[in-house]
């Protein structure tokens, strides 16, 4: 079974800016029976983006569900098809004169730097030039390597933690209704434009609009206009000082790019 797939709204988007985006999508929190959103909140389950898109389809659940079981129950060959799968991928980027950029967690939030690809450290030492990405809700991941970017995302209950992300230099992805100018004091860049977060300039909120069962849910998952103004001391901390983040592959590689954002 192919664990990586490329058609993606969101990630098609990317071409144009030079990049071509795969996605590994996994059961979410403990769907399969095996727990892979460690920091996922009651709201952010309900609302998950798992149901968007192809993930209304039953044999879709089905196969993410079948995928997760395959990484919990044999991780080798698990591992093995993805580095199929990602050889694969960088054929086509190459052949389309495209970079390749791979976001593993499109539905989960496994610390992907700490699992084992063969003889190498992680997937991201076996594949220097491929740029990974994703978002987490998962507070303190350490020795992130240089090639992985990783956007924090907020939920109703990890105000302390995206106050500590932001200050530890990362951006941080927030849903709204309606994508505001400002929150918690700092500028914010439309994270639906495309997927590509590892071009973000440092120093800035991320803005997802509500889709699909958000977009009437009164959650408080969901920050509301009138809500969008809150000012960093909302969240009982020090306003922030600017960050020096470790400089990213894409960044290096196309330092003359605008930068711009995608959704959870
Ligand atoms: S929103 Fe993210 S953390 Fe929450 S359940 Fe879905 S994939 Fe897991």
């Amino acid at each position: 079974m192919k664990l990586l797939t490329r058609a993606n709204t969101k990630t098609i988007k990317g071409k144009r800016r030079g990049f071509s985006t795969n996605i590994l999508h996994l059961a979410p929190a403990k769907l399969s029976g095996y727990q892979v959103c460690g920091g996922a909140s009651k709201e952010c389950i309900k609302l998950c983006l798992n149901k968007a898109g192809r993930g209304k389809f039953d044999r879709t659940q089905q196969a993410r569900i079948r995928k997760t079981k395959w990484f919990f129950e044999s991780r080798l060959t698990f591992m093995a098809q993805l580095v199929k799968d990602v050889a694969a991928a960088m054929r086509y980027a190459n052949r389309h004169n495209l970079v390749l950029a791979i976001r593993l967690n499109g539905t989960s939030d496994i610390p992907w730097e700490s699992i084992k690809c063969g003889l190498f450290k992680n997937i991201m030492a076996r594949f220097p030039n491929v740029q990974w990405y994703d978002y987490t809700k998962v507070a303190g991941r350490k020795n992130i390597p240089s090639n992985y970017h990783l956007t924090f995302s907020a939920s109703e209950s990890n105000q302390s933690q995206v106050t500590q992300a932001l200050a530890n230099g990362m951006n941080v992805a927030v849903v709204f209704d309606q994508i505001p100018d400002s929150y918690m004091g700092l500028p914010v860049i439309d994270g639906d434009e495309d997927d590509l977060r590892f071009l973000d300039p440092k120093g800035h909120i991320v803005g997802l609009k509500a889709k699909g069962p958000a977009v009437n849910a009164t959650s408080t998952f969901i920050v509301r206009n009138s809500n969008a103004s809150r000012s960093i001391r909302d969240f009982g901390q020090q306003p922030l000082q600017r960050f020096d983040h470790s400089t990213s592959l894409q960044n290096s590689r196309h330092s003359g790019s605008q930068h711009q954002g995608l959704a959870v």
